[in-house]
């Protein structure tokens, strides 16, 4: 399949790792949006929320005690973080694998639209 983060997961795309397991990788945003930026993806192919399902969910779940363990050790729990997934055009989703965006370090736009 012709997917970026696919390609990212298999190591033919370098990215620089900030956690890894069976089934999750995380790591850091090219283009970072706050000081702190991540992105956690499911090893299995899930083009976006709108394909989450019965079959799928459990890896989602899992991505956000990932998403807990990481605001921990990137020192972001206390000062709060924001975990983003953008489905579709209007969200302006640009990769079409499932991905949740994990921000912080700083204060954000509290506006979410
Ligand atoms: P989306 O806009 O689909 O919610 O988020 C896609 C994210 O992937 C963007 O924040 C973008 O900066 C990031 N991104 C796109 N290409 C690459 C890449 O090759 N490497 C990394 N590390 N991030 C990427
Ligand atoms: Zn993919």
């Amino acid at each position: 399949m012709d997917c970026l983060f696919c390609k990212i997961i298999a190591g033919e795309i370098p990215s620089t790792k900030v956690y890894e397991d069976e089934t999750v990788y995380a790591f850091k945003d090219i283009s970072p949006m706050a000081k702190v930026h991540v992105l956690i993806i499911p090893k299995q192919h899930i083009d976006s929320m709108n394909d989450i399902n019965s079959e799928n969910s459990a890896v989602v779940a899992h991505i956000f005690e990932v998403a807990a363990e990481l605001a921990k050790k990137l020192e972001i729990d206390k000062t709060g973080y924001r975990v983003v997934s953008n489905c579709g055009k209007d969200a302006g989703q640009t990769v079409f694998h499932l991905h949740f965006h994990l921000l912080g370090g700083e204060e954000m736009n509290p506006r979410m639209a």
